[in-house]
């Protein structure tokens, strides 16, 4: 369970998990290879979480659900991109992550294919 050490909170692999568990899931790819970042939409790819003392901004890391408690749980854990930390709009995103999760979302392979072909 995560931790406050020197007013930073260090999270374990159980809560890795956790918040790569309740992140959003994207239909066409396996959850264990990429899932969503609610807040900026943009996939996210498991084997790229954080683990330097300089994180890529598409690293993954944990954030709270609902920031307005303490609360270490792992139903208020989720998975999201380093740099999109400081970008969430609501202290409570409970409500955005169950509207997020009632849509269909898909990894577009077109969309990257053709980027990578420029
Ligand atoms: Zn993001």
């Amino acid at each position: 369970m995560a931790k406050l050490t020197d007013g930073q909170v260090v999270f374990d692999k159980i809560d890795f998990d956790a918040g790569w568990e309740n992140a959003i899931v994207l239909a066409n790819v396996s959850p264990e290879e990429m899932k969503m970042c609610y807040i900026c939409k943009f996939h996210i790819v498991k084997s790229s979480r954080v683990a330097k003392a300089n994180p890529d901004l598409l690293d993954w890391t944990v954030d709270l659900i609902n920031m307005k408690k303490l609360d270490f749980s792992p139903e208020n854990l989720i998975a999201v991109h380093y740099g999109c930390l400081t970008l969430r709009s609501k202290l409570d995103a409970k409500k955005i992550i169950n509207r997020i999760k009632k849509g269909h979302w898909e990894y577009d392979f077109e969309f990257y294919k053709s980027q990578g072909e420029k």
